[in-house]
């Protein structure tokens, strides 16, 4: 009895021990600067008792001149950069891994947290460059033509981490495009989406137009509308079929909000001025690429405002899918074209580093698993 007792006191004390390691390597932890919107500025230096005007002057050392460090806000004084150096970094953090294909594309990896990794699209064509961006580690819509999909759901990412991704991009100054459609489903990590994009387009953060940022999404029931009313950003809906059945099986989140209930929601809106609304249809081999599918799709999207993008499908291990083939795709564009809707057939870029995302983070997630063994 005596010696369990011993046991248990030895063992409550290791434990204690380990938790005020922790404690300290957390308090050890500085919070990031880069991410946070002009009112959560205006906290922090609230906080910290500095003037309310130094928020608009960390914002702008932040999202204009672009620095890496607190040293270089010169125009706050000393004392103030060392209180603020107390808690917070910039929080800036560059890719740690690139591929480049013949055509130009590069997928940069970013470290995001511990152990997990998301991948951003730069895609440079001739007078524009858009970055492909990612909202979460992972996805939880687990569609079936996607890798993202395959690797489940890990984590949400922090306004932080997606602004990073444009930030700490070596190719950030040439950027006129953001399209957030990388990894995860934006509307499933709304919040800090919606923080993201007000710094990508108001005048404190880049300043860009709404029109140069589109965000992606299957169309989530709580987030869609929400989405619609607090930005003025474009939208693009993954649509990929026009019969609730097969858009089922191509995509789970059918089942929760339906593709027929989306567009009926979209109805409510008006995307006939600035804002555009446009759909995707990726178009798979003897699936979804015939003309009866054309028509349908006109069915769906009579009198919305909208636009279609069709898209080439290329194959990722472990799916039977096949990628439409170009001839049966320009078919399909001009019968959706004559009847009055405007369809475009998105150009392939980077097939030969896999562009399609998800592929090189689940690489080195695999290669991460295999050190850890
Ligand atoms: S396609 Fe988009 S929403 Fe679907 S699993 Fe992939 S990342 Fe998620």
């Amino acid at each position: 009895m005596g010696q369990v007792s011993i046991a248990t006191v030895v063992f409550i004390l290791l434990y204690l021990y380990l938790c005020k390691i922790k404690e300290y390597k957390n308090m050890a932890q500085k919070l990031p600067l880069l991410g946070l919107t002009l009112s959560e500025l205006q906290s922090v230096v609230k906080n910290l008792g500095m003037p309310s005007f130094s928020a608009k002057q960390i914002a702008s050392w932040l999202y204009d001149k672009k620095v890496f460090s607190i040293d270089e806000m010169t125009n706050l004084s000393l004392k103030h950069r060392e209180l603020l150096k107390e808690q917070y970094e910039v929080g800036a953090e560059g890719p740690i891994d690139a591929m480049r294909s013949v055509d130009g594309t590069v997928k940069y990896l970013f470290r995001v947290g511990e152990n997990h990794f998301v991948e951003s699209v730069y895609i440079p064509d001739d007078d524009r460059a858009t970055l492909c961006v990612s909202s979460q580690v992972g996805c939880k819509m687990n569609c079936k033509f996607c890798m993202t999909g395959k690797q489940g759901f890990t984590a949400n990412l922090t306004a932080n981490q997606i602004i990073n991704q444009i930030n700490s991009l070596p190719e950030r100054d040439n950027l006129t495009n953001v399209v957030m459609m990388g990894m995860g489903e934006p509307l499933d990590n709304l919040n800090e989406v919606l923080k993201a994009l007000e710094i990508m387009t108001s005048d404190y953060g880049y300043g860009w137009s709404p029109k140069r940022v589109t965000l992606s999404t299957v169309g989530l029931r709580k987030g869609l509308q929400r989405f619609i009313e607090e930005s003025d950003c474009h939208l693009a809906v993954s649509l990929h079929s026009p019969l609730p059945l097969q858009r089922r099986d191509l995509m789970p989140a059918e089942k929760a909000f339906s593709i027929t209930e989306i567009v009926d929601l979209l109805r409510n809106y008006d995307f006939s001025k600035q804002r555009r609304l446009s759909f995707e249809y990726i178009m798979f081999k003897g699936v979804n690429d015939s003309l009866p599918y054309a028509k349908e799709l006109l069915k769906l999207l009579r009198g919305v405002d909208c636009r279609i993008n069709l898209i080439r499908f290329h194959a990722i291990p472990g799916v039977d899918l096949q990628g439409a083939d170009m001839d049966t795709m320009v078919t399909f564009r001009d019968y959706l074209t004559s009847h009055g809707l405007f369809t475009t057939i998105r150009a392939s870029r980077g097939e030969d580093i896999f562009a399609a995302c998800g592929m090189l983070s689940t690489a080195k997630q695999e290669e991460n698993k295999q050190e850890l063994i």
